[in-house]
């Protein structure tokens, strides 16, 4: 390989490497906003259903204290069957009994599903507060284990930058401000390897003359999208 050809070879695996690493440092944020997310709808699923739950309580006891003012008015019905002064009074209150007899069953039953349902439903409780607990540890954990990941992306990036700046000095000027301008605009596609007589950003072959060249140290840019060019194939 030429002297060119690794220097460019380099140039570009820096590139590359830096813009690895800037974007895990950009998808950090992104992934620390999803996971609060994920935590704010496990709150409100907590919620709605803990709203759910006091809702099916208060149905249940104001169905309770119907039931209960039922019974006190069977029971003065009962008082009054037993002083029931003509047959007739006695049918009228017996008749009467009988519809709250049958209201006070339904109610029984009504009152016996809720609670039912209100105990199925508490379990759900315990099962969506452990969610939520272990989605507001995920977060956590993610975002101070991201926090520090960060500090040694930074830290990377300026021992890269670096590296990317000394290896540029090996640009001669009139190559360099094309590749300035380049990176600017396509950041690491700025360079592309040669692969198979072809730029590997864009697949359009270089011609003969363009090989010539490259193997011989020269800064080729291809034809179709302008990349920097450098060979990476032994014996091309
Ligand atoms: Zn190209």
């Amino acid at each position: 390989m030429t002297s060119a050809t690794e220097s460019l070879k380099d140039l570009h695996q820096l590139h590359l490497q830096i813009e690895e690493l800037q974007t895990e440092l950009e998808r950090g944020p992104m992934q620390i906003q999803a996971r609060k997310k994920i935590v704010a709808n496990k709150e409100e699923a907590l919620d709605n259903f803990l709203n759910q739950l006091t809702q099916m309580k208060k149905s249940s006891d104001s169905k309770a204290l119907e039931l209960k003012t039922l019974e006190a008015k069977l029971e003065d019905l009962q008082g009054k069957l037993n002083a029931a002064s003509s047959n007739r009074e006695f049918d009228s209150i017996k008749g009467q009994i009988k519809a709250d007899e049958m209201a006070k069953s339904v109610l029984e039953d009504e009152v016996l599903e809720i609670l039912d349902r209100i105990d199925e439903e508490s379990g759900k409780q315990s099962q969506l507060e452990q969610e939520l607990e272990s989605a507001r540890q995920e977060a956590s954990r993610f975002s101070s284990q991201f926090e520090t990941r960060a500090q040694e992306l930074k830290q990377e990036l300026e021992g890269l930058k670096q590296k990317l700046q000394a290896a540029e000095k090996m640009l001669p000027s009139e190559p360099l401000v094309l590749y300035r301008r380049l990176v600017a605009q396509k950041g690491a596609k700025a360079l592309a390897k040669v692969r198979g007589g072809a730029c590997s950003n864009c697949f359009v072959s270089i011609t003969a003359q363009q090989k010539i060249l490259i193997n011989s140290d020269a800064f080729e840019f291809c034809t179709n999208c302008g990349s920097l060019l450098y060979n990476d194939e032994q014996g091309e």
